[in-house]
């Protein structure tokens, strides 16, 4: 039997707020006349990538890429590994690469890397969160939605075991209690 418990930590409303202002931002800093294409990384920023770049007030192209994840694990392994690559090259173009969390940075650094590899015209972050007691690795966020404590957080497209991803809300993950359900 699932016996986690789950804390609102930030509402469907804040987000929504939130990642509104995002999106004018990012619109603001990007000339309307350059090409800009988001770079989702699978599969937790899904949701979030489908909000940005509604808020984003010019016209944007999509690619994904994912990474290896954790897993069943709620640490990570410390390697990284490229499972799924980009349909497009990103040579001379401006990428803005969405994550959901920015963790250990562990991901993020060597995504950085990978990508400032295939020289795009700029390389810049947008995580829908940032959790910097756990930094291992620094990386450099263009565009924070929020700073989040150390705690396991699920919804909103983060899912623990592949579960919660479609919480409205970001919830934090607990261990023990009865109550399996973000109100
Ligand atoms: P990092 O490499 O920065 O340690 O971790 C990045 C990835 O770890 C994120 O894209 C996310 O998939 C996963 N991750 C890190 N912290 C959390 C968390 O609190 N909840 C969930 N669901 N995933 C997390």
């Amino acid at each position: 039997m699932d016996s986690s418990r789950l804390e609102v930590l930030i509402s469907a409303d804040d987000i929504s707020r939130r990642v509104a202002e995002m999106g004018l931002r990012i619109g603001a800093d990007y000339p309307a006349s350059e090409p800009l294409l988001l770079v989702g990384v699978l599969k937790g920023a899904w949701i979030f990538l489908a909000d940005l770049a509604r808020a984003i007030p010019r016209s944007v192209s999509i690619d994904f890429l994912s990474t290896s994840s954790y897993g069943k694990e709620r640490t990570s392994s410390g390697e990284v590994k490229l499972v799924r690559d980009l349909d497009e090259s990103i040579e001379g173009k401006h990428v803005l690469l969405v994550e959901d969390i920015v963790d250990t940075g562990i991901t993020l650094s060597y995504l950085m890397r990978v990508l400032g590899q295939r020289q795009p015209a700029s390389l810049r972050i947008a995580t829908f969160l940032d959790k910097p007691s756990r930094r291992r690795e620094g990386v450099d966020i263009a565009y924070r939605g929020f700073e989040v404590p150390d705690k396991f957080v699920v919804g909103y497209g983060l899912d623990f075991a592949s579960k919660y991803r479609n919480l409205k809300d970001l919830c934090a993950l607990h261990e023990g209690g009865s109550q399996d359900r973000c109100p």
